[in-house]
């Protein structure tokens, strides 16, 4: 209906023009003209609450000034599951769900191969910027089964491939994914022993200079001989619960999850493995990406040239302290200066109203069940092991052995179909017979299968999460949903996770800003795959190829 109505204003606008006369070149040529610019920045596991719970103690030029400065969109949600990383970063710039861009999981069992495979590992390439490639798998990664083209390549095909496409992350597939297939670079951290941005033979053959340099400018070094500390006295983060706290988890060599947390101390021989886990690994990241913008030349043109940056030490804290611990808190509280002066810095490299930027999530994270439960909700740990268990039981009970399910992945069964039909096994009975005994599991909503998933429509939470997070070659043959305020306990109890179809992993902030965009908000619902042909339709391009969502009106129309 809005659109119609947008849609009539303009043709009236339009005529008023042609018969005012004013239907003047520099007024077109604006609508037109395009940013030099855009930007993605991505906060892993960033949970919708975060932007308002610390509100009091942003500074007012980072996540506030996009807020205030900029649109917000505040009922924004993923609209599939799993909610994990790597559908996550795969979904917000293809403008699609894993059922149709392929990125199912972090780590999915292959029918093909027989094995578990991790969504962006290539071992026909190779990593670029360590000394000896062959000692090391940190860069064999690359976009390859990513099957649609995303936000950067369409800026690339727009471009006649003029534009530039970089990705710069912690993690590797945050820095791969959004760049796409078609990417110049994605850079990612190699931690360990090496502290330093690496990046593989399917973009390059070595780094570029910048990058060089800025790998031996001993930033990394500085920072794993820091110590962590509050930014403010501990006992003012009244927005959290108290530092010391059995639901939160602890590094080894360190006997309370308290702060100070010594870098050096914790790390041992290993110096750069736990910066990630603090803010220091932020920082990192945005340095490197103020490096990249410096050493490319992003935005200094006419030609519309796209950063995507994901910030990853959220995640890693988020995992292991939780949502409610003073740890996030803080890593909150550090991001908004870090994203205040990178802000700063776009302003004064590209141009303050010559980039457009958006940030957003790839995924929200539960609050500890036990935590919950101890608080009086109905919540706690559950064992996939055990439901496994017993469906291997009934299927050997009932047919005769359990060499037909391959495996049981990111709650799923994999089911040898060529074996069934050799057998001449009734796949309908198959199916009941998991279902029914997952069902009987207190802990599971529902489970769905194949069939369900292949010829049956759900537009209703959680079945038609799985269905756009289910794709037909990749996924498994029965899908479980756990029910909400439920966590694998696999990884321990403390800290958190995510992964889950219910609001708290998939209501994220999504903010809009820079050129083009009008201060606002709205509460209309919006979906991860509106993000790519918002953006995409502000700079008048085609949105990829596979693209499911469509651009926000409140945000394009502004
Ligand atoms: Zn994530
Ligand atoms: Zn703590
Ligand atoms: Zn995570």
């Amino acid at each position: 209906m809005k659109k119609v109505v947008s849609a009539t204003l303009l043709l009236i606008s339009l005529a008023g023009c042609r018969m005012a006369g004013t239907h003047d070149k520099s007024t077109d040529n604006q609508h037109l003209s395009k940013p030099k610019l855009v930007v993605g920045i991505v906060i892993d596991q960033m949970r919708y609450d975060y932007l308002y719970r610390y509100w009091n103690k942003y500074g007012d030029n980072g996540f506030k000034r996009l807020v205030k400065g900029g649109f917000s969109c505040e009922n924004h949600h993923f609209n599939y599951m799993p909610t994990y990383t790597g559908p996550g970063h795969a979904s917000i710039y293809t403008g699609t769900t894993p059922a149709v861009h392929g990125i199912i999981a972090n780590d999915w069992y292959d029918f093909e191969t027989g094995n578990l495979e991790y969504c962006v590992q290539d071992n026909s390439v190779q990593t670029v910027g360590v000394d000896n490639p062959a000692t090391t798998e940190v860069g064999n990664k690359s976009p390859h089964r990513l099957l649609v083209s995303g936000m950067g390549d369409q800026i690339k095909l727009a471009t006649n491939f003029k534009g530039k496409s970089i990705g710069v992350s912690l993690k590797d597939r945050a820095a791969i994914l959004p760049a796409g297939n078609m990417a110049d670079a994605a850079y990612w951290f190699s931690g360990g022993n090496d502290g330093i941005f690496v990046s593989s033979t399917y973009y390059m053959t070595e780094l570029p200079g910048w990058a060089r340099e800025f790998n031996e400018n001993g930033l990394a070094v500085k920072y794993s001989e820091s110590v962590w500390e509050t930014m403010y006295p501990v006992e003012t983060y009244t927005e959290s619960r108290p530092d010391d706290s059995k639901y939160e988890g602890t590094f080894k060599g360190k006997n309370k999850p308290v702060f100070p947390y010594d870098i050096a101390a914790i790390s041992g021989d290993k110096k750069f493995s736990l910066l990630k886990y603090t803010p220091f690994g932020n920082n990192l990241v945005a340095a490197f990406a103020k490096a990249a913008i410096a050493g490319e030349q992003l935005g200094q043109d006419s030609i519309t040239d796209f950063l995507a940056v994901s910030f990853s030490s959220t995640d890693y804290a988020g995992h292991l302290w939780g949502p409610r611990s003073v740890e996030v808190e803080d890593m909150y509280l550090r991001l908004d200066t870090t994203l205040a002066a990178f802000l700063d810095y776009l302003d004064k490299t590209v141009g303050k109203g010559n980039y457009l930027l958006f940030l957003t999530a790839d995924h929200g994270a539960a609050i500890n069940p036990w935590e919950m439960a101890d608080h009086g909700e109905n919540t706690g740990h559950f064992d996939f092991s055990e439901i496994e268990r017993a469906v291997r039981e009934n299927l050997i009970r009932k047919f005769g052995g359990d060499d037909i399910l391959l495996a049981f992945e990111n709650g799923q069964f994999f089911l040898d179909r060529k074996l069934i039909r050799q057998h001449a096994i009734d796949v309908k009975q198959v199916d009941r017979m998991i279902v029914e005994t997952c069902m009987e599991f207190p802990y599971i909503q529902t489970a769905l299968t194949r069939n369900d998933l292949m010829f049956k429509q759900y537009d209703a939470r959680p079945a038609s999460l799985v269905q756009k997070g289910w794709h037909p070659q990749r996924s498994g043959d029965v899908a479980l949903v756990f029910k909400p305020g439920w966590l694998s306990g696999a990884y321990g109890k403390t800290g958190t996770s995510h992964g889950s179809p219910w609001v708290y992993d998939t209501h994220v902030p999504l903010l809009f800003y820079g050129r083009g965009i009008e201060p606002g908000s709205t509460a209309e619902t919006s979906y991860v795959d509106d993000i790519a042909p918002t953006v995409l339709t502000m700079l008048h391009i085609q949105m990829p190829t596979g693209c499911t969502g469509a651009p926000i009106d409140d945000v394009v129309e502004d």
